[in-house]
């Protein structure tokens, strides 16, 4: 069906037949703020829309954004352009929250009554001091799920030190439980000195070390499934890239949910894919979240950030625009980016750490091999 939405203006296509309350679900529209107009009548949110059908949805707020807080009209303390909403702190809470509930129940790539996981599972999620996973830690804890952290030490001078010490004060006022993994202590090296031995970007290293040990405690740990705290804005620009090189594999394998394997391969969730940089940020400042505004000294090397400033440009002009290419990627990835069979690529233990693996030694494994060989000849030359 095509959906047209109005200030901003925008047209989208989804697969019906849905109800009037899933649609506006989908587009994120809260239901008391807009009129949805079927054949010139104003339906209402049980009213099933069919597949062929043409509708419109109008707000009902002018200025886009409501004076006050969009659930109790008292001041707001946040607005965003992109829900057309404004909320007081309390509400905004609930807001976010409502966003992770969404996320967890009806997230994209879940199949009909699948959740990204239960109450009864054990979940770890991966911190690294920022403002996204700590809030997606704090909300899961105040929704009651069973979830411990894991932060990497990464040997990022100062910046990492203060990022582990902030992990621990947050753990402790929580009575929550953090795993800590140093990585020189444990592997043997720095992702900086790591970097220059491998002859690797240092985000490229960063990147390969943190997924293994994430999958390695989670799965040695037994926990059911594994969190991250990639928000909407992390995501789009991830879209962004592979659409503008092509790279059709990611394109196939990138959304919230990955399943994995048991005793080899964590779950994997994004619960708040649905939610911006910014709402996590202040999210993070409503809930009292001391979190490190500081970026890690070695972002420069990283890509996804001109993709978010380019993101950025558009949306300032057209609020919602990243959600809309996110989600609605998402909602058609099955058709235009389907996943490849490939039963015909077992997976193996890897030979040294026995976890899995394609090749007969992980991608890890070869890359700390050769850091450790080349290590002892730079010296003192990459101590940080
Ligand atoms: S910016 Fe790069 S080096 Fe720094 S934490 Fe992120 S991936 Fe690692
Ligand atoms: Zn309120
Ligand atoms: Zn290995």
């Amino acid at each position: 069906m095509i959906v047209r939405t109005r200030n901003p203006e925008a047209t989208h296509h989804l697969d019906g037949p849905l109800t009037v309350a899933e649609v506006l679900a989908r587009l994120d529209v809260p239901e008391h703020t807009a009129l949805v107009i079927h054949d010139g009548q104003l339906v209402t949110a049980d009213h099933e829309l069919p597949d062929d059908a043409e509708v419109e949805v109008r707000p009902v707020i002018s200025g886009g954004a409501a004076s006050g807080c969009l659930v109790c009209r008292k001041p707001p303390v946040i607005e965003e352009p992109r829900h057309r909403a404004a909320w007081c702190a309390e509400h905004f809470v609930d807001h976010v929250q409502n966003q992770i509930r969404k996320a967890i129940d009806h997230g994209h790539g879940l199949a009909h009554g699948e959740r990204m996981f239960r109450y009864r599972d054990r979940l770890l999620v991966a911190v690294s001091g920022g403002k996204d996973s700590l809030a997606l830690w704090d909300a899961l804890l105040e929704m009651g799920y069973d979830v411990d952290g894991l932060y990497v030490g990464l040997g990022i001078g100062g910046y990492s030190s203060r990022s582990q010490q902030v992990c621990e004060i947050f753990a402790q006022q929580r009575g929550a439980h953090l795993h800590v993994v140093d990585l020189a202590e444990t592997y043997g090296y720095t992702t900086p000195s790591g970097a220059s031995a491998a002859g690797r970007s240092t985000c490229g290293v960063c990147g390969l070390s943190k997924r293994y040990v994430f999958n390695r405690v989670a799965v040695e740990h037994g926990y059911d499934v594994l969190l991250t705290g990639h928000n909407l804005d992390d995501e789009a620009a991830t879209l962004l890239g592979n659409l503008l090189r092509w790279h059709d594999d990611f394109l196939a394998r990138q959304g919230p949910v990955l399943s994995g394997e048991p005793g080899m391969q964590a779950r994997k969730c994004k619960p708040v894919y649905r939610l911006s940089e910014r709402e996590m940020a202040a999210y993070c400042v409503v809930r009292g979240i001391d979190y490190v505004v500081e970026e890690c000294p070695l972002v420069a090397g990283n890509s996804g950030h001109e993709l978010k400033a380019a993101l950025d440009l558009i949306e300032a002009g057209s609020p919602g625009v990243k959600a809309q290419l996110l989600f609605g990627f998402l909602d058609r990835q099955a058709r235009i980016a389907p996943a490849e069979q490939d039963d015909d690529v077992e997976v193996v233990a890897c030979r040294d750490c026995g976890m899995p693996t394609v090749t007969e030694v992980c991608a890890f494994c070869r890359q700390r091999e050769r850091i450790l060989q080349v290590l002892p000849l730079l010296g003192d030359r990459t101590a940080v």
